[in-house]
């Protein structure tokens, strides 16, 4: 029978491994069992218990690594004045979607916002309550340093667009499980193609994983220009990281301040 964890303990638990995450750490490794160890258990005599004996044989091996779903073809670019309603096409696509299991626990789909047509998208994990009640992304505590960041660079947040790689809150903010950012990504995908942004910004470890296909710690992808689907892409600290850190924020200006230098943007106040 598989060992409860009190809710406290699992609860600290989870924050530790989203603090990791937000930090670019995403896989953990049981560490090697010392033999020596396991011959001295060996001849310790067994303990009577109640408990019925496991059979390690039915033990799950840790999987392999699964390599990332490669994204669909880049589609041709549109005239600005049909992307409105290209993307209106994706969503009435997506409709009152039930293609992974994040549907479940859903009020609110969230599938994007802002300009149809910006040069700059920002791209993020996943719906949180606040997005998940309002259908919009990043309109919560996190949504209001990104709208202070945006606006830090000289535009106003509905001259930018928004997205999630998945549309659905995962449950108590979970990062999404493989199979349903591999699910849903493909339409962040067609968004991308429909905005055509001059410059992407991931936030966060979870969207430039699925965004590079390719994961990697954080500190690895910050600090350079990448390309993605015919666009600049920068990585920098989700906001929702920013906010448990504030030191960081330093670091995700200098990331934005790539982004303003390849959109030739400057501060506002400094002509
Ligand atoms: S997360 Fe995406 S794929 Fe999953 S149910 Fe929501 S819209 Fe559909």
């Amino acid at each position: 029978m598989a060992r409860q964890i009190d809710p406290a303990t699992r609860d600290a638990l989870l924050a530790r491994v989203r603090f990791y995450r937000d930090l670019g750490l995403t896989e953990f490794y049981r560490r090697p069992v010392d033999p020596a160890l396991l011959a001295q258990l060996a001849a310790e005599p067994a303990v009577a218990s109640d408990e019925p004996q496991r059979d390690s044989s039915q033990e799950n091996p840790i999987p392999p690594r699964k390599p990332m779903q490669a994204p669909p073809a880049i589609a041709s670019a549109l005239p600005p004045a049909e992307r409105a309603s290209a993307l209106q096409i994706i969503r009435d696509e997506i409709g009152d979607c039930t293609r992974c299991p994040l549907h479940v626990g859903r009020n609110k789909l969230v599938f994007g916002d802002g300009d149809p047509a910006a040069r700059l998208m920002f791209v993020g994990e996943g719906p949180g309550a606040d997005e998940d009640a309002q259908g919009l992304p990043f309109v919560g505590r996190a949504g209001q340093l990104l709208n202070n960041m945006i606006n830090a660079m000289g535009l106003k947040r509905e001259e930018v667009y928004i997205a999630n790689v998945v549309k659905c809150r995962p449950p108590g903010n979970r990062t999404p499980e493989p199979e349903e950012g591999a699910t849903c990504s493909p339409f962040l995908f067609r968004q991308i193609d429909v905005v055509r942004p001059e410059v992407l910004v991931a936030l966060g470890a979870t969207a430039a994983t699925y965004m590079l296909g390719t994961r990697q710690p954080l500190a690895g992808l910050r600090g350079r220009v990448h390309a993605v689907r015919g666009t600049k892409l920068i990585v920098t600290y989700h906001p929702a990281y920013l906010l448990r850190d504030p030191r960081q924020k330093k670091e995700a200006w200098a990331d934005l301040q790539i982004a303003m230098r390849e959109l030739g943007l400057k501060p506002p106040g400094r002509g």
